[in-house]
């Protein structure tokens, strides 16, 4: 198989045929249809093998995952993804794993109406970077900066669960925690909902105190008072890790892909009305104060002792 027939075969999906995209895939170029009064919203991120996934996991968990990430990001800024570019470095034509790839891939595409828009393809060590564009309402785009000291801080999901997957063997081989590491759901729904009523979000790629402490920063260098018994962990990587164990790797642990907002106190109810239509679980951890960095409450833990933003460091 060339490089002409893997994108005939693999990537020529019917997805791009969204009333978004007016020239798709096998042109020099795509052409999308943009919504008046809207602005456009671009991310990009990028997986090498065995740095940021193994090149032995299912080739579907790659595919998810490499889309996943950057919907996360789209979520975070309050957008709705809807196009996406794929380059592609293969080691190798491995038309099972293309398959596999394109699975995962195209499944979570669909089901966030994102159109394969373009891309590229070209031989090297293995890596896939993926390019997503959104939409938003100038009025409905989430920052990092815009936290307010007295915000309520919260989570879309537990965390600490895909840092906990790397950490064992056995670990690993936890369905929960598995799902947690191969399996990111991003939150664009909620993310989309929330630009009307949070302050400032961010999704948790590196770990809740390094992403936090971008929120912090970028709001003026706020704190947050965060309740140790309000963070939602795992009980897989409790039982695994035990309670400060897993407690530091939802603190320090990377790749969740839950996204962490702030929001005035007065709109509470409304959150949590918000995550209910939703269906779509959230946790209040704690809340902005006015100085003094991160601190968290009613936990031993010390906090130099947790890493300062996520590693990457994968079993090989
Ligand atoms: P060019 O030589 O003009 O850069 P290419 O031969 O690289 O064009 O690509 C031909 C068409 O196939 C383009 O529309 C490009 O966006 C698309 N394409 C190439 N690789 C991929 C891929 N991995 N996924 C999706 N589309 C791809
Ligand atoms: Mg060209």
């Amino acid at each position: 198989m060339d490089e002409f027939e893997l994108i005939d075969q693999i990537f020529h999906g019917p997805e791009e045929s969204t009333s978004q995209v007016a020239i798709g895939i096998g042109d020099d170029g795509a052409v999308i249809n943009v919504t008046a009064g809207k602005q456009a919203v671009v991310v990009m991120d990028t997986l090498v093998a065995d740095v940021h996934f193994l090149e032995s996991q299912p080739a579907d968990s790659i595919g998810h995952r490499a889309l996943a990430v950057n919907l996360s990001d789209i979520a975070a800024m309050g957008a709705v993804p809807r196009w996406a570019t794929l380059s592609l470095t293969l080691s190798e034509m491995n038309q099972n794993w293309l398959n596999g790839f394109a699975h995962g891939f195209f499944e979570l595409a669909g089901r966030h109406e994102v159109a394969l828009i373009g891309g590229d393809t070209t031989t090297g060590p293995l890596a896939v970077s993926v390019t997503v564009g959104g939409e938003v309402e100038a009025e409905g785009v989430l920052r990092r900066a815009g936290a307010r000291p007295g915000d309520f801080v919260y989570l879309s999901g537990p965390i600490g669960g895909a840092a906990a997957a790397l950490s064992s063997t056995e670990a690993y081989a936890d369905s929960a925690l598995h799902r947690a590491l191969c399996w990111p759901q991003p939150r664009t729904a909620l993310g989309a909902a929330l630009g009307s009523i949070a302050h400032s979000a961010i999704d948790v790629s590196d770990g809740l105190l390094a992403d936090l402490g971008h929120i912090l920063k970028a709001s003026g260098n706020l704190g947050a008072e965060i309740e140790a018994d309000k963070l939602p962990l795992f009980k897989q990587a409790v039982a695994l890790l035990g309670y400060q164990g897993a407690l530091e790797l939802a603190l320090g642990g990377g790749d969740d892909y839950e996204l962490c907002f702030t929001a005035p106190e007065k709109r509470h109810q409304e959150i949590l009305a918000t995550g209910h239509r939703l269906d779509q679980d959230l946790f209040w951890i704690g809340r902005i104060t006015e100085h003094g960095g991160c601190s968290i409450h009613g936990s031993e833990i010390n906090l130099d002792t947790v890493s300062p933003g996520y590693q990457h460091v994968w079993p090989r």
